[in-house]
Order: C-alpha cells, then sequence, then structure tokens
C-alpha cells in the first residue's frame, strides 16, 4: 500500500514557519488579490488564501471588480498596486473573462511583485535556472511537499502529464532544473501509459478524473496529483487512488495533498518578495 505524500502535514510546518518569520518583520507583507467577476471555484481559492494569509499575519487586500470590467480600469489598479511601496505581492485570479487580454495584464504586473511567478520576466528566472527568482505556487508546493518526503528528482525520471503554461510547463522546467530528466505528455501524447509506467516520478496535472489508472503505473513509483475536479460536489483528482495506490510507493491524496501546498507556497513567496524589495 501507497504511503501518502500528506500536504496539509506540510502546509501545517510551513505555516508555523512563515508566522514567526512574519512576526520578526518590521510591518506585514501585504498581498493584493484581484479577482473580475464572480467565479464560485475562484471564490473558494480565494477564502483559503486569504484564511491561510490571515493565520500567518499576512495582509491580504482582496480586490473584487465587475465581470465587465474594462481593460483601461484593471491597468489602473495594477498601476496603482505596483507603485504602492507597502504592497508586496500581486495576483490575478485566473480565469478571468475571455474578453480581457490575460497575457497584456500580467505583463503589466511589476515582475517583483508577481508572487504566481506568471511574469515573462519570472519565467525566463526559471528557464534559465536562476535562483533569485520566484516558482509558480503549484510547481514549488509539489517539489516541496516532495522534499519533504525526501524524494529526490535528481537523475529520476520525472513524467509530467500535462504541458500548461500554469502548471504541467513550469512544472517540467523546475524538475529539469533539478537535475531530474523530464518527459511532458499531452492530450494528443500516443501510448500515454507506456510512458508513465516507466517513470520514477509521474505528475499528472489535467483535470480529468480517473485518467491515471492501474495501467499507467508500476511498483516503486512516486505519484504526485495535481487535478482537481469537481464531481457532484466532491473534489477529484486525475488519479484513480484506489487501484493505483495498491501498486505505487507513495502517492498524494485529492484533496489535502498538491492544493494545500499551493496555498502555502503562494505566502512563501510574498515572504521572499518582501524580503527582495527590503534588502
Ligand atoms: P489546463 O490548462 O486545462 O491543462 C490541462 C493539460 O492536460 C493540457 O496540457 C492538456 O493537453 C492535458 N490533457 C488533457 N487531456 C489529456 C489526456 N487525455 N491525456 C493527457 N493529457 C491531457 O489545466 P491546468 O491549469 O494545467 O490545470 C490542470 C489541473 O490541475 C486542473 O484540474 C486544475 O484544476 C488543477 N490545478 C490544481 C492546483 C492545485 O493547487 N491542486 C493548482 C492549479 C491547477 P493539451 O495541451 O494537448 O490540450
Amino acid at each position: 500500500m501507497a504511503k501518502l505524500l500528506d500536504g496539509k502535514i506540510v502546509r501545517d510546518k510551513i505555516e508555523g514557519v512563515l508566522k514567526s518569520k512574519i512576526q520578526n518583520l518590521l510591518a506585514a507583507p501585504r498581498l493584493v488579490i484581484i479577482q473580475v467577476g464572480d467565479n464560485p471555484e475562484s471564490n473558494t481559492y480565494i477564502a483559503q488564501k486569504i484564511k491561510f494569509g490571515e493565520k500567518i499575519g499576512a495582509n491580504i487586500k482582496h480586490l473584487k471588480l465587475p465581470e465587465d470590467v474594462t481593460e483601461k480600469t484593471l491597468n489602473f489598479n495594477i498601476a496603482n498596486f505596483n507603485s504602492e511601496k507597502s504592497i508586496n505581492g500581486i495576483i490575478i485570479q485566473l480565469p478571468i473573462p475571455e474578453n480581457l487580454d490575460k497575457n497584456q495584464i500580467i505583463e503589466a504586473i511589476d515582475p517583483a511583485k508577481d508572487v504566481d511567478c506568471l511574469h515573462s520576466a519570472n519565467l525566463k528566472k526559471l528557464m534559465e535556472n536562476n535562483p533569485t527568482g520566484l516558482v509558480p505556487a503549484t510547481t514549488k508546493g509539489i517539489l516541496t511537499l516532495l522534499e519533504h518526503y525526501k524524494i529526490n528528482p535528481a537523475g529520476k525520471h520525472v513524467v509530467v502529464v500535462g504541458r500548461s503554461s500554469l502548471v504541467g510547463k513550469p512544472t517540467a522546467l523546475a524538475f529539469l532544473n533539478l537535475d531530474a530528466t523530464v518527459t511532458v505528455c499531452h492530450s494528443k501524447t500516443n501510448h500515454l501509459s507506456l510512458i508513465t509506467k516507466h517513470s520514477d516520478i509521474l505528475i499528472s496535472a489535467v483535470g480529468k478524473p480517473g485518467l491515471i489508472t492501474k495501467n499507467h503505473v508500476s511498483p516503486g513509483q512516486t505519484v504526485v496529483d495535481v487535478g482537481t475536479t469537481v464531481v457532484d460536489g466532491k473534489l477529484k483528482g486525475d488519479v484513480a487512488a484506489g487501484e493505483v495506490e495498491k501498486i505505487v510507493d507513495w502517492i498524494s491524496p485529492v484533496p489535502g495533498g498538491v492544493g494545500p501546498m499551493t496555498v502555502a507556497s503562494l505566502f512563501q513567496n510574498l515572504l521572499q518578495a518582501y524580503q527582495n524589495q527590503n534588502l
């Protein structure tokens, strides 16, 4: 039976560390969360971020703009937050309405305050393995979870299923930076199960419950399930955990695996941004 990569335990440990570090700062780190519209999943994610942020003593401002906000108004707000010295981090909660130019809006954020690490300047640093850069929260959360359980990806074959700019690609790059040999799979990949079976570490970031079955895994593997899909009011991962956990060595649950790690990692990034801005 697989051992659990328990994101809640690691999240709680990070919470304690961040809380004590923040207590010793001159001012609480400040994060602005910009939301456009009223997407129910975004509301849930934002509530989780506010709850964690308040627990560790960060200062959070949630700016909720109407669905029909113009790009001009959004840019005006971002520019104000960029120039406000006491604000250390700015995030745009995705998704945003399709009529808004997502890339332009992300590029409008000061890279030094881009704690979600979506700005091209920060992604370039990730590409170059530049240690001064931030790592996107979900990717960072996966790495920290593995590190906690002493699973070292160096020299290992890591298969990442999913190639989005938000999760799959940065995660693949981050593992490459840690000296793993990385294969990236996607919806057009032929013979997915043959590739996933031959990995040491399998990361699934797709959003299709039950995609990874017992036919996709083999003994000795570590499986990290990033996928989150709400089915009949319950959160489901990509992995058919009931059958996969009988075969592999380590597995992350959904919920309680990567999700809590993503929130904690965001606030590690906020603290790092604060420190970079106050050198
Ligand atoms: P996304 O932008 O929809 O990307 C999904 C990726 O999966 C795409 O690259 C797609 O391939 C690939 N894919 C789709 N069907 C596939 C199949 N049958 N076989 C192999 N690959 C397939 O989603 P995302 O933003 O990366 O998020 C992925 C999942 O992670 C979602 O469930 C999301 O909710 C979850 N997530 C969780 C956290 C967390 O904290 N736990 C954070 C972020 C995201 P193509 O490129 O070919 O279309």
